[in-house]
């Protein structure tokens, strides 16, 4: 087997073959050649941590295996990333272990790849400010992937925690673009893409707040009873996801259809939109909402690009397992 550590995964993938590797498995999970298992996330009783493994099968690139870990948060105050998780692929055909890899890069690199292949497909064309809801580990990621969707000229942002908005501030710095922090109702007003990467179990973003033909990338929802947008948002929104499965169970939909707003029936896979069997936005005034999950596929298809590539580059461990 090999072992790709995670000090070696940022020399080895970038934005451009994540985002390719997850455009191609969102569209392989909508044409049913990969499928996810169902996720086990559970608040472990120690370090107020949530852990859980996430695994599937994409029968086109015979990527099979899982992700394992989960959330810590005091972790950062111990010079760690609050995510922890490892990726470990099996060779299809004989079930033998095929590689370890360090999973906290690319779980960034691939769940920011999957907001940035909805503002691709979703995002109104002519978008011009990106509003971003989140400071945390991840929205630096997430900045970084949007902004090479649309032709972007201002970031707003707001953070729960406002001392944190610097980091937005820096990034957009460094792109070259004006970075304003801004209240909710200004956010959702001006923005022409929302991402929201937060770790709420309670709405920041309110139905009222956002006008317009928005395109809203809901990413920090991943775990039962988590909340980043109202409810009625979202039933409002034509609503798109990773996975139905998942989004309706520990996604961002949970809420409006336990209430009844919306139904399942109603929420469109992002693969059918990518194969060209959903037209996506229909107009320039239609709200677009994307539950990004976080699905295992995901993590299976950037960690076996990386792990090829380790490989190519003589920086992959060999083990006799
Ligand atoms: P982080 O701990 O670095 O940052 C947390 C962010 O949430 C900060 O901006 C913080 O200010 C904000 N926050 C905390 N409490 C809040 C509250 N009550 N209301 C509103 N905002 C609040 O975490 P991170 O690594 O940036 O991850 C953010 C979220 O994204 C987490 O919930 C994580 O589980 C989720 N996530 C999802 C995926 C996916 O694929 N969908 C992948 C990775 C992470």
């Amino acid at each position: 087997m090999y072992i790709v550590p995670e000090k070696e995964i940022a020399a080895l993938m970038g934005r451009e073959a994540s985002f390719a590797a997850v455009e191609s498995v969102f569209s392989a999970m909508s044409s049913k050649d990969a499928y996810n298992f169902p996720v086990i996330r559970e608040a472990i009783g120690h370090a107020d941590a949530l852990y859980g493994f996430k695994s599937g099968f994409d029968r086109k690139s015979l990527a099979l295996g899982l992700k394992s870990g989960g959330y810590w948060p005091g972790n950062e105050a111990k010079g760690l990333t609050n995510h922890q998780s490892t990726v470990i692929l099996f060779d299809a055909d004989t079930g033998k272990v095929k590689a370890l890899v360090g999973g906290n890069l690319l779980t960034a690199l691939r769940t920011a790849a999957a907001s940035s292949v909805s503002i691709k497909h979703l995002a109104p064309k002519n978008a011009k400010v990106l509003g971003m809801i989140g400071a945390g580990h991840q929205s630096t990621f997430q900045m970084r992937a949007a902004v090479e969707q649309r032709d972007f000229e201002k970031v707003i942002g707001w953070n729960y925690h406002p001392e944190m908005l610097s980091r937005l501030a820096d990034l957009a710095e460094e792109l070259g673009l004006p970075f304003e922090a801004v209240e909710l109702d200004r956010l959702g007003a001006e923005a022409d893409v929302i991402i929201s990467i937060t770790s709420a179990f309670a709405p920041s973003l309110m139905d009222a707040q956002v006008t317009g033909g928005t395109h809203i990338a809901c990413m920090g929802t991943d775990t039962v009873g988590k909340q980043e947008v109202e409810a009625t948002l979202v039933a409002r929104a034509t609503v798109f996801t990773d996975e139905i499965a998942q989004s309706i169970s520990l996604g961002e939909t949970q809420h409006a259809i336990a209430d009844g707003t919306l139904k399942q029936a109603d929420i469109i896979e992002l693969g059918a939109v990518i194969n060209g069997d959903h037209p996506g936005r229909k107009s320039d005034d239609e709200l677009t909402l994307f539950d990004g999950t976080g699905v295992g596929l995901q993590d299976l298809a950037v960690a076996s690009s990386v792990v090829d590539l380790a490989i190519e580059k003589g920086v992959a461990i060999e083990v006799d397992f």
